[in-house]
């Protein structure tokens, strides 16, 4: 087998030893850069056989056509989510695109429900008020999650962990998902239209990938179906909420609680030190004003057992292309 030579695109510190062991290991040369592939970055990768790319890489036309021309032959995503990438460009430019499409759904499945039970519990306010020796319980008052209705958008590899996390809870499971899961119906879970399962969750939990059928899922019209005391978490991408919707429902007190792992416009803010900076961005600045909202930086999937698997599975993903043409991880 042939070692690839490939270029890390937005290389953050807390995996390049994952990366660094299992690139090694497979006989890969590996470089790191921190900045984000797109169009303007591209001909960093002059030299390479492959770009490592992850999820606010900006893969469009453009971009893909300069590392065809500098002679790259793969990209590959260390990520599930292939929203990023013209897959018909790559496809008309022969280059081969590889994902990881599980690495650990527990991770992500398991912030999910740090996250509503964060919200629902405000242990972000509790955590605040106890260190400046405000004992009070004001406004801290949650509720049992014991026996209320979880409404489940998507249920592929991380719904699925998702229900299984709160179905020890003993919920009432409600799920939507084009290609129901016969696995899921005989554990209790019920398939129902979309409209039914906002009209009647507790608290809801988006997992269904970012597609232009998907895009502002959650807009105005989802938002009124919605309980007034339901609570809605987002760990998936963040073009499935309309935010001007969400902010104008949290204003309106149509919705009582949000929790974002994921924002529609991350891609220049998320996994940067922007604490010296003046964010421009009114829609996230003005989400982080509210008490009953929660926003982490994409760090559902950070967990080691992902980072590892994401690094071997990456590895194995250029392995595969050196070998053979097919590979199961392949996209186009
Ligand atoms: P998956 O492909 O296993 O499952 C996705 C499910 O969504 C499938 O069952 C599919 O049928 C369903 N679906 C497709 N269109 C739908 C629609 N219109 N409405 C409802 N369901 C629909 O993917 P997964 O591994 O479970 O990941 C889900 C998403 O989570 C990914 O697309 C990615 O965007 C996101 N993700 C986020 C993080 C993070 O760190 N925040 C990490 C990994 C994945």
């Amino acid at each position: 087998m042939m070692p690839m030579k490939a270029l890390v695109f937005s290389a953050r510190k807390d995996e390049k030893s994952y990366l660094i062991n299992a690139f090694v290991a497979a006989g890969h040369e590996l470089v790191f850069e921190e900045v984000h592939l797109n169009q303007k970055t591209a001909e960093l990768a002059v030299g390479y056989d492959a770009v490592v790319v992850f999820v606010n890489d900006q893969l469009n036309e453009a971009c893909l056509e300069k590392l065809a021309e500098l002679g790259v032959k793969a990209v590959a995503l260390r990520c599930a989510g292939y929203n990023n990438v013209n897959l018909d460009a790559a496809k008309r430019l022969g280059l081969a695109v590889v994902r990881v499409p599980a690495y650990s759904p527990y991770a992500v499945a398991e912030h999910a429900l740090t996250l509503l039970m964060t919200l629902n519990r405000h242990v972000h306010k509790a955590y605040n008020r106890v260190r400046e020796g405000n004992f009070l319980l004001n406004g801290l008052v949650g509720r049992d999650i014991h026996r209320k209705t979880v409404g489940v958008v998507g249920t592929g590899n991380i719904g699925s962990v998702f229900c299984q996390i709160m179905s020890g809870f003993d919920c009432r499971l409600l799920a939507f998902d084009p290609n129901p899961s016969q696995t899921l119906i005989e554990q209790g879970v019920e398939y129902v239209e979309l409209d039914q399962l906002l009209q009647q969750s507790d608290f809801i939990s988006l997992h269904c990938p970012l597609t232009p059928q998907t895009h502002h899922l959650i807009d105005e019209h989802a938002l009124q179906l919605m309980k007034p005391t339901s609570m809605l978490i987002n760990t998936s991408r963040g073009g499935l909420i309309d935010t001007k919707a969400v902010i104008g429902a949290l204003k309106k007190g149509d919705l009582s609680a949000l929790a974002i792992d994921v924002y529609e416009e991350e891609s220049d803010l998320f996994f940067e030190d922007q604490s010296n900076q003046v964010i421009g961005d009114d829609d996230l600045m003005r989400l982080m004003t509210f008490p009953n909202v929660i926003v982490t930086g994409h760090q559902a999937f950070l967990t080691e057992e992902a980072l590892t698997n994401i690094a071997q599975i990456t590895a194995d993903n250029l392995s595969c292309l050196e070998q053979s043409a097919s590979c199961e991880n392949r996209l186009v």
